[in-house]
């Protein structure tokens, strides 16, 4: 894979610095010039921002009207700078998945499907310098201090694009696995390699940790990354203790990077790369949606991108010395916010943290999956840890929903508890909290 090294080198040292050094007046500088440069160019090239934005100063940027994901995949032809039809993108991508061959470009631009539920997926386009730019912030933050014998990384992903691709220098094999590859293999393949930083999705971290803990996998990582779905507490304890390593994070959006971990083990948002707003939840204190312009993307602009996450922010600086704000929490979707009645009948939100907590206050559950597809209700999927009564479990589990919307003055319309998790595209994400219309 030819990345621009010249690029990545200079991305590199200077995320190193700016995540010192940046902070309070200076930082608001630097987002507000590269801001109001995001937008011109957008402006200037891509009908769908020029209408969005028509008539307001650049500078006005922090406060111009959102978009989101379906703004994007609705307007993709008009989105985009390079004047790329959702039609080329999608044949592009789709055959790329088909051929398992992810090097194909378009126009010299890497196009990629992003993970999410069918239907839902995104298509994204970047530059090979944007690439670079990535994993030069990347590696300048993830990485520990190179040591003299340089490092071994494996990383997982769905291969969705040639977006990460591999990097093999004299000081750092960069090897890149497919999530698809038979857990075996990759068993196998990692106790060749001897990675010292492992990456990949938490659910593959998951059966990794199992491995580990059976003795099948033998490798010593002094970093183990989880990204691209919510790293959930209980997976944290797990992998964290079969690798004897506190797990890091990274959280990104349609391959836009939004935070990374810093040694503290805290979430940081990059703020040097995304000027990143959040909007308070209606009637809640604490959990916000963020908003994100992304300050390096020109070929698809992402500005006043609205998400769909819940999150809780620090209200504290961190220990490590960085001013770039923590996340305290990654709770979920908005659309998996729940809804149970109070004794007057109306719903009351609930959110998927909680609906989380109140599962795995039962003992005996080794996974699960809760889905609400009617308010009031909830159908949860159970799988037993080890001899645990099936009966046992079911009971328990009742109870403590109950209890917990009672305490909250709701109850349930039914609560259902299945036996067994309903298979899962290993491509798709995981969230073992749903909300989704009854089919
Ligand atoms: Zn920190």
């Amino acid at each position: 894979v030819s990345l621009p090294v010249g690029t990545l080198l200079r991305h590199y040292l200077a995320a190193r610095l700016r995540f010192r050094g940046l902070r309070g007046d200076a930082l608001i500088r630097h987002q507000d010039r590269l801001g109001r440069a995001a937008v011109e160019f957008a402006r200037a090239r891509a009908p769908y921002y020029r209408d969005l934005f028509a008539g307001r100063p650049a500078s006005d940027w922090r406060r111009f009207p959102t978009t989101d994901k379906a703004a994007m995949m609705a307007h993709f032809d008009t989105y985009n700078t390079a004047g790329v039809t959702r039609e080329e993108a999608q044949a592009v991508a789709l055959r790329a998945e088909a051929d398992r061959d992810f090097s194909p470009t378009l126009r010299g631009l890497t196009v990629g499907l992003s993970s999410g539920t069918s239907g839902h997926r995104g298509l994204f386009l970047v530059s090979d310098a944007e690439r670079a730019a990535w994993a030069g912030v990347v590696l300048a933050r993830v990485l520990p201090a190179l040591p003299p014998s340089g490092y071994r990384v494996a990383f997982f992903l769905r291969s969705d694009s040639n977006l990460y691709g591999g990097l093999r220098g004299r000081r750092i094999d960069f090897r890149y696995f497919d999530l698809m590859t038979p857990l075996p293999e990759a068993v196998a393949a990692l106790n060749d390699l001897q990675p010292d930083i492992l990456a990949g999705p938490p659910r593959l971290l998951g059966y990794l940790a199992a491995a580990r803990r059976r003795g099948d996998l033998r490798i010593r990582p002094v970093k183990v990354v989880s990204f691209a779905e919510v790293l959930e507490p209980e997976d944290r304890e797990r992998i964290a203790g079969a690798f004897d390593r506190p797990v890091h994070q990274a959280y990104q959006c349609t391959e836009g990077l939004l935070a990374l971990t810093c040694p503290e083990v805290s979430l940081h948002v990059q703020e040097d790369v995304v000027a990143f707003q959040t909007e308070a939840l209606p009637g809640d204190a604490e959990r916000v949606t963020p908003i994100v312009t992304d300050l390096y993307r020109r070929v698809q602009p992402m500005i006043r991108h609205r998400m769909n996450d819940v999150l809780v922010m620090a209200s504290k600086p961190c220990a490590c010395g960085s001013a770039f704000r923590v996340i305290e929490r990654i709770e979920g979707r908005c659309d998996d916010v729940c809804e149970f009645p109070d004794a007057e009948g109306r719903l009351r939100p609930f959110f998927p943290d909680t609906i989380r907590r109140m599962v795995l206050l039962t003992p005996g559950i080794a996974d699960y999956q809760a889905v609400q597809e009617a308010p009031g209700r909830l159908r949860v999927h159970v799988e037993p840890a080890g001899d645990a009564p099936f009966d046992g479990v079911t009971a328990a589990l009742r109870e403590n929903v109950e209890r917990t919307l009672a305490h909250y003055g709701c109850r349930a319309v039914g609560v259902e508890v299945e036996r067994g998790l309903p298979s899962l595209d290993p491509r798709a994400k995981r969230r073992r909290v749903i909300r989704r219309e009854a089919a």
